[in-house]
């Protein structure tokens, strides 16, 4: 890919109007990019605060054509884009970070173990599930409880199931709507942590300091990052980071999601091809956050650092939590990050807040 980078006043498509969309384009606009959105929703999250927004499906011939032309550089906010749009946008000339590679890995849970495993990012052990014979048999060769998630299109703990004996294999199967899935061992974690990194046009790579998640119900709630982690773990979660971006050629910013195992030991959970939930703590903690670092890594500049200056927590407002804003504006370390969302459906990700404290 050239590594000729991209000037101010080019502009850059990005798939998605979501929050993260949003934040990306905040990112690009502050570094003199213009941004158009595709996303069939009007008045998107981040249409709003963009140069554009065309109103269609991710699969609209047209409308990825009319992108590919518009932009210098297409990105895409979440990773179930329909894989087939970014190849559309990709043979049409545009250049589209991170690559289809990345994101077919993504997609598939089973793919993204497999890929995992053979780069030396160490995952649960797994069984790939097509049917009931198959998750009794995984049952068996795994133990119980196991998890059993839809090897495509879950995400936030959603079409997954933990099976507690072979007696819910029939059930469970049932509940993920008898689609492909895999079946993973338990992992016995002390905590969640994650990683998040990024590698520019040029190969080069940048890793953030890790962050600790705890999770409500499948669903973030708070990041504390930079984690109390020691040297070496910190040190296995970036030579994690490097093995993935490498392996995938990867350009852009990535996310890595950990199981500390609490014996030195790190599991990869997940991996997501985009600027990630665990990693918005950097932008209140670091001079450059992930949204600019990955605007930096598409547009070909170089990456920029990824040292904490200050220790955040982070946590999510989630449906009417939001509410909470008042309170907040008057909390003199809270920096409050608002989506812009009309409705405040309940789970539905409204805000979140960085509450800054000085490094110890
Ligand atoms: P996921 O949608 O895969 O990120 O999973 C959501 C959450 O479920 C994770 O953050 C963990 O808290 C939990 N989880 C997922 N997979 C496993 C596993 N194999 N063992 C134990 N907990 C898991």
């Amino acid at each position: 890919m050239s590594s000729k980078p991209l000037p101010p006043g080019s502009t850059l498509g990005i798939l998605g109007g979501g929050q993260l969309g949003r934040m990306l384009s905040q990112a690009a606009s502050r570094l003199g990019f213009n941004v158009v959105i595709l996303d069939p929703e009007e008045n998107s999250p981040a249409g709003r605060v963009s140069q554009g927004q065309i109103v269609a499906a991710y699969d609209d011939p047209t409308a990825l054509r009319v992108l590919g032309q518009t932009s210098q550089a297409v990105t895409f906010e979440f990773e179930n884009v329909p894989a087939a749009s970014v190849a559309q946008l990709a043979q049409g000339g545009a250049l589209v970070a991170p690559g289809p590679r990345a994101l077919a890995v993504a997609q598939d849970r089973v793919e993204e173990k497999t890929f995992l495993n053979s780069v030396g990012a160490t995952t649960v052990d797994f069984a790939v599930v097509d049917s009931v014979e198959d998750l009794i048999a995984g049952l068996e060769r795994l133990g119980t409880p196991a998890l059993l998630k839809t090897r495509r299109e879950g995400y936030d703990g959603k079409g997954q199931i933990w099976v507690t004996s072979a007696a819910m294999a029939a059930d469970a199967w049932h509940s993920v709507g008898e689609r492909p899935s895999v079946l993973e061992a338990k992992a016995a974690f002390v905590r969640e942590l994650s990683v998040i990194a990024a590698r520019g046009r040029d190969g080069q790579i940048a890793v953030y300091p890790l962050g600790e998640n705890i999770h409500s119900g499948g669903v973030l709630k708070t990041t504390l990052a930079p984690a109390v982690v020691d040297a070496a773990t910190q040190g296995r979660a970036e030579a994690i980071a490097r093995a993935v971006l490498e392996g995938l050629d990867y350009v852009g910013v990535l996310g890595v999601e950990l199981f500390d195992l609490g014996n030195g030991d790190l599991r990869v959970n997940e991996i997501a091809p985009r600027v990630h939930n665990t990693g918005h703590w950097t932008q209140d903690g670091c001079v450059c956050d992930q949204f600019e670092q990955h605007i930096r890594a598409i547009a070909g500049w170089p990456l920029g650092p990824t040292k904490a200056h200050a220790q955040v927590e982070m946590t999510n407002l989630l449906g009417d939590e939001v509410e909470q804003w008042r309170a907040l504006a008057g909390e003199p370390d809270a920096r409050l990050h608002l989506y812009g969302k009309a409705e405040a459906r309940p789970g539905r990700k409204m805000a979140h807040v960085n509450r800054v404290k000085g490094l110890g």
